[in-house]
């Protein structure tokens, strides 16, 4: 079934063998699931072999490209059908709690996964695209030092389909689910997916790919790879892996100039240090058939932001010979944040030293300030309202 079309595809007329009872532990969430492994659970739970394959296309239809959440709407299987589907299995995405929206139109979500916890994800809207910044993981198990995330510790990593779920979890409150028939839009409102919400992606890879993989497939959300960037504080050995099982575009949290300083900021360095995160990334855009790497680098008053460090990123690129682009971050304060933001007369210089370089080297605005969802601010709520200023700083080193 290709778009605008579901009413004239043809409705199944299958011998019913699906057993009446729930699975144990509830019903099955569809959400997540790779195509191999719904197919799986639909033969496990009755759908006759034959059919499965097809029956995953269809349903996979009504949930990703639709955005259909109730098995009744899905008309071209036999009703009958439907139901059984029904009893045993569901269509769950997170629920929000709380939406807020800031003066520049960025929206920030909190939402609930199971167990109640509790993740962010941050929609910032611009001219011509919107792009969807998703969490992998409540907390995360890195430290950085500038970031706020990094002072939640891990509490457990995101399945597939509460990371897709975040996107589809947008898609309702855009509005942005196609409407059988109508022509289609070209410009999308949620256009991007970045993985540089809360979490590092690399250290929950396989749920990453899963979800990614699905934001990808034809028959469903259709992003392109390239319009998904997964950001990285350097996790070296699930580099290559990312090329070749997501090929999705690269971020990289680089941030320092010399191990010492990114030892700091970016304590990951000191598993794998600068020479052996650069061999990676240059190997990268080759691999994953993908464009530049994006250099992340957040501007930090007096730590990382002379002209000195300015060239010494220029060299490292050019002595790994990666295709790069520079992205500079103003750092964004949070409470009880051991850092500035350099004057936006230091931010300028640096830049305009990698440009005169020949690199790209945009200034990120930060957006959506005024509700906590720019870069490095996000927490879950209930962690912050559970903690007193003392409690994260003593938690930030400063205690
Ligand atoms: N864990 C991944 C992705 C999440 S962080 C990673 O580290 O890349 C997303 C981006 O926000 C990273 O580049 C991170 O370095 C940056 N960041 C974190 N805290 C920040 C802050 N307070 N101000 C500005 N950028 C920040
Ligand atoms: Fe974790 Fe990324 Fe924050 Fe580092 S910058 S603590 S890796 S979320």
């Amino acid at each position: 079934m290709t778009a605008g079309a579901p009413k004239n595809a043809p409705v199944t007329q299958d011998v019913l063998t699906l057993p009446r009872k729930l699975p144990e532990g509830g019903k099955i969430n569809l959400v997540g699931l790779t195509r191999e492994k719904m197919r799986e659970v639909l033969i496990e739970h009755g759908t006759p072999e034959k059919q499965a394959k097809m029956r995953v296309g269809q349903i996979w239809q009504w949930i990703y490209q639709w955005g259909v959440r109730d098995f009744s709407e899905m008309t071209n299987l036999a009703k009958a059908y439907r139901a059984e589907l029904d009893k045993v299995f569901s269509i769950e995405i997170p629920e929000v709690v709380s939406k807020q929206v800031s003066a520049d139109g960025t929206r920030k979500y909190l939402v609930k996964i199971a167990g109640g916890h509790e993740v962010e994800v941050v929609y910032i809207p611009e001219e011509d695209r919107g792009t969807l910044c998703v969490s992998s993981q409540v907390g995360c198990t890195l430290t950085c030092s500038f970031c706020h995330t990094g002072t939640q510790k891990l509490v457990r990593n995101l399945t597939a389909g509460e990371i897709i779920g975040q996107v589809m979890m947008a898609r309702d409150d855009l509005e942005e689910w196609p409407t059988p028939g109508a022509p289609k839009d070209e410009t999308r409102l949620l256009s991007n997916i970045v993985l540089m919400g809360m979490g590092e992606p690399l250290y929950n890879f396989d749920n990453v790919r899963d979800a990614m993989k699905i934001a990808m497939d034809a028959e469903g959300i259709q992003l392109s790879r390239r319009r998904i960037t997964l950001s990285t504080s350097g996790v070296v050995p699930e580099i290559a892996r990312t090329a070749e099982e997501i090929g999705c575009q690269l971020a990289i949290s680089f941030h320092a100039t010399t191990d010492e300083v990114r030892d700091v900021l970016v304590p990951i360095n000191k598993r794998w240090n600068i020479d052996a995160l650069c061999q990676a990334l240059a190997t990268y855009p080759k691999a994953s058939n993908s464009e530049r790497i994006t250099f992340e680098y957040v501007m930090l008053d007096g730590v990382n932001d002379t002209d000195e460090d300015a060239h010494r990123l220029i060299a490292l690129i050019r002595q790994h010979n990666i295709p790069a682009k520079i992205n500079l971050i103003p750092f964004n304060e949070w409470p009880g944040a051991p850092y500035k933001r350099s004057s936006n007369n230091r931010i300028r210089k640096f830049a305009d030293i990698i440009y005169k370089a020949g690199f790209a080297s945009p200034i990120r605005t930060p957006r959506g300030e005024d509700i906590m969802a720019a870069c490095g601010q996000l927490k879950s709520a209930t962690e912050r309202a559970r903690k007193s200023k003392k409690q994260i700083e003593a938690e930030a080193g400063l205690g």
